[in-house]
């Protein structure tokens, strides 16, 4: 199927490694140019050339704290004008509810919410004004189904799922689209770190661990970064002008519910 957004530009946030780098590389692979940014500058830099040697597209690259103001700033100068933006930070740790005092909440709301809200005030206007535009944001399945040890996480993106729910329908007449995708387990750096604190807490390899999440996976087996990449392409596409708002879960089957 042909996206029609060869030659369309993208901002891909926290993009050199896992679900990120699996959005810009799909983007890439429909021809659409890139900023891509990560705080490591090394991973970043590796990761562009790989996709500039690849698909021969243009990469920008600002290594930044995207949840961080001056990085935003300096991820905003160099992206100036774009026509489709892919949200993602790091997610916030785990925990357990009677552990987080405010200070943790406002530094979850920042990297989880609030960088995702200022990124976006910053750059519809631009698609508005030229009548077309995409947003994706990477949230979690945690919206969908919490995850115990996830609160902040629960918390801090199900308030950005509030946000986008309103707002999409605001600007989907001017033609911006926005949705969310809801990744379940993928296999990437932080799904490795993962099944290694499982391992180290019930004293199995983190085979093992991975083996016995798998089992819990209709699906049978991890989401890869290229298939996360592709449904965020497909939503960054011309044919996605009618899906508004919406709250994509990618997990396999492991949400066991009927919508
Ligand atoms: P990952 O493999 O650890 O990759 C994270 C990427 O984001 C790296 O490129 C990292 O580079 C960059 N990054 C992290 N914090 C950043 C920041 N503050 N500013 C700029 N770049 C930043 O993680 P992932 O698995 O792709 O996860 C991406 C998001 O999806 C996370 O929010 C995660 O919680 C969520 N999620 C993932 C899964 C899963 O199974 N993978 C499931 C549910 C939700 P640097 O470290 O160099 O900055």
């Amino acid at each position: 199927m042909e996206l029609g957004i060869t030659g369309k530009r993208a901002l891909v946030c926290a993009s050199s490694k896992g679900l990120g780098l699996g959005c810009a590389r799909a983007l890439a692979g429909e021809g659409v140019h890139l900023v891509m940014n990560a705080r490591g500058a090394a991973a970043l830099e590796e990761a562009a050339e790989a996709i500039r040697a690849e698909f021969g597209v243009e990469v920008v690259t600002v290594a930044a704290d995207i949840t961080s103001e001056e990085g935003r700033a300096d991820v905003l100068a160099a992206a100036g004008e774009v026509d489709i933006l892919v949200t993602n930070a790091g997610g916030p740790p785990p925990g357990l509810w009677s552990d987080w005092e405010r200070e943790d909440f406002i530094a979850a709301l920042d990297a989880n919410m609030l960088t995702p809200i200022a990124l976006m005030k910053a750059l519809m206007p631009g698609m508005i004004a030229r009548g077309w535009g995409r947003v994706v944001n990477i949230t979690s399945g945690s919206v969908k189904a919490p995850i115990a040890l996830l609160g902040l996480s629960n918390a801090a993106r199900a308030g950005l799922t509030g946000f986008v729910a309103g707002t999409s329908r605001q600007v989907a007449g001017k033609g911006v689209i926005v949705n969310n995708l809801l990744p379940g387990i993928h296999d990437t750096d932080r799904a490795a770190a993962l099944d290694g604190g499982v391992a180290r807490a019930e004293g199995i390899s983190p085979e093992a661990a991975r083996s016995k999440r798998e089992a819990t996976i209709p699906a049978g087996r991890y989401g890869t970064a290229a298939e996360f990449g592709a449904a965020c392409a497909f939503l960054c596409s011309q044919h996605a002008g009618f899906i508004v708002g919406q709250n994509l879960v990618l997990d396999g089957g492991a949400i066991n519910a009927t919508l």
